[in-house]
């Protein structure tokens, strides 16, 4: 890169920045347009031009880069990278040490130091996410720290480099040694099939974690349990192996089914047992509705953005009717296990949607816990917007 670029502070966000507050959005600084190339370093300056902090210009849905550091005279060059990625191992070694997991997250983008990447592992193998051109640019120097501070087999990217944070091109190898796929990993001693090769959803979603042992452990026993948004219908294995007399997964992605019938099968499920349903989950909802089904558990778990034939559905806007349409399936004293990963709401709105649509509905109900996300998925109180994982478990009452 050429030349760092000034970026001047707003003053009303000075603090806030010297408060050690790591995103870099465009309402904050004075002069965002003069960011041209991505990957530029930047450093931020109040009104009397003293530095603030440090750090990259990468344009991501979240805002325009990330502040790296507060010393002026920082080099973001491998032993920088290398330092941050051996303290996030070293706020997981415990991780690494236990038998019944070998899949979870290793760095967290911004918790761990370094906004806009993050990294997972799977048994040996690690998978890193770029969520912008920018970060991009760091990519050689964050590898190299990365191959130096880990043993492992194989390492794999994924670029998401899109406005929303789409996958973009499919190279996804990097290093070391080619994964056989599917890498069969372990979580709370449940098995799943992992693909690292096959595009931006490698098969589980990591920071569910503790949400699907509570769900094996505490709640799945004799129940019959609906599941949507299934995807590869982790959430109905754990209810399986809890004891759930049946379960039934909704989806409306064709992969869903082999997907789940492989998840069910490793772990000798028998899924012929299993309702494996390929459909859009509002369709099924006035399906259940005719037939008069009713479950005892149902987890609700979207995406925060989707759009089928038919329906556009948004966590912000639409989750309260979600909602409401899963009360009308469920049993009396029936649990409800509402989750939703936007970062569009936090959880007194996401609260609210569950109070609207039980008054709306005419129903009592009652919290029975909450989750966020995991120890791995690390965040730093001066971004509590990076926790945007939300989880209730709620007992719908007579
Ligand atoms: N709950 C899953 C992850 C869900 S990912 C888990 O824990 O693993 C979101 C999923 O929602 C995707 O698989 C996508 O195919 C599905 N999806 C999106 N819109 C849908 C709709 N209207 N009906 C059913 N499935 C939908």
């Amino acid at each position: 890169m050429a030349h760092n670029v000034r970026l001047k502070v707003n003053s009303k966000f000075v603090n806030k920045y010297r408060g050690g507050f790591p995103l870099i959005f465009s309402d904050a600084i004075t002069n965002i347009k003069d960011l041209k190339e991505e990957g530029t370093i930047v450093n931020l300056v109040d009104e009397k031009n003293t530095f603030i902090a440090k750090g990259y210009y990468g344009k991501q849905n979240k805002g325009y880069g990330w502040v790296l550091s507060k010393n002026e005279h920082e080099t973001f060059d491998k032993k920088f990278f290398k330092n941050k990625i051996t303290s996030a191992l070293h706020r997981r070694e415990h991780l690494f040490g236990e038998e019944d997991t070998n899949a979870f997250r290793v760095f967290n983008g911004e918790g761990d130091g370094v906004g806009g990447i993050t990294i997972d592992y799977f048994d040996g193998f690690y998978l890193i996410n770029w969520y912008s051109v920018g970060i991009y640019q760091f990519r050689q120097a964050i590898l190299d720290a990365l191959k130096d501070s880990v043993d492992y087999k194989g390492i794999y990217q994924k670029k998401r480099f899109d406005a929303k944070g789409q996958y973009v091109e499919d190279d996804d190898f990097v290093a070391g040694e080619r994964g056989e796929f599917p890498l069969i990993v372990k979580e709370n001693g449940v098995q799943f099939a992992v693909y690292l090769n096959e595009g931006a959803m490698v098969g589980i979603f990591l920071d569910q974690r503790e949400v699907r042992k509570t769900i094996r452990d505490k709640y799945a026993k004799g129940t019959n349990m609906l599941n949507t948004f299934s995807y590869t219908g982790a959430f109905s294995v754990y209810a399986a192996l809890g004891g759930a007399i049946k379960t039934t997964s909704v989806d409306l992605a064709n992969r869903s089914k082999p997907k789940t019938i492989e998840q069910f099968s490793l772990n000798g499920i028998d899924y012929e047992a299993q309702d494996i349903i390929v459909e859009d989950v509002f369709h099924y909802f006035k399906y259940a509705g005719r037939k008069n089904l009713k479950f005892d558990l149902v987890v609700l778990d979207p995406p925060s953005f989707a759009r089928s034939k038919k329906n556009v559905f948004s966590a912000d806007k639409d989750y309260k009717n979600l909602l409401k349409e899963a009360i009308a399936i469920t049993e009396d004293d029936g649990v409800i296990v509402a989750s939703t990963n936007s970062s569009a709401f936090g959880m007194d709105k996401f609260k609210g949607f569950i109070q609207t649509a039980f008054q709306e509905t005419g129903h009592k109900y009652t919290v029975l816990e909450e989750f966020s996300l995991p120890e791995d998925f690390r965040t730093i109180r001066e971004y509590p917007h990076g926790k945007y994982l939300k989880v209730v478990f709620v007992k719908k009452l007579k």
